[in-house]
């Protein structure tokens, strides 16, 4: 499965950004977002953590469609892998 950088290309190296539409980390390979991706983002949003949830609920969005997700079962997955890991707060969003 080779990468495809065709578009985009703004993602500097170690930015552990995604690549799509496969929504792989170009960094280290993992699914988006990958653990050092996630502590990334826990750090840039660490005052705003409610923009870290519109961010990454957009990006949801997009891997929903880019990667054609249909089951509900696959849908959930894709809620936990985006969404799931975000630490929970007292009364979350
Ligand atoms: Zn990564």
């Amino acid at each position: 499965m080779a990468a495809d950088r065709s578009e985009g290309g703004a993602a500097r190296p170690g930015d552990h950004a995604p690549l799509t539409p496969g929504w792989a980390c170009d960094t280290c390979g993992e699914e988006w977002p990958c653990a050092p991706k996630r502590d990334l983002l826990l750090a840039e949003y660490r005052r705003d953590r409610a923009m870290l949830s519109v961010y990454l609920g957009a990006c949801l969005a997009a891997a929903t469609q880019d990667l054609h997700v249909g089951g509900p079962a696959t849908v959930t997955c894709l809620q936990q892998r985006f969404i799931g890991w975000l630490p929970r707060r007292a009364k979350g969003f």
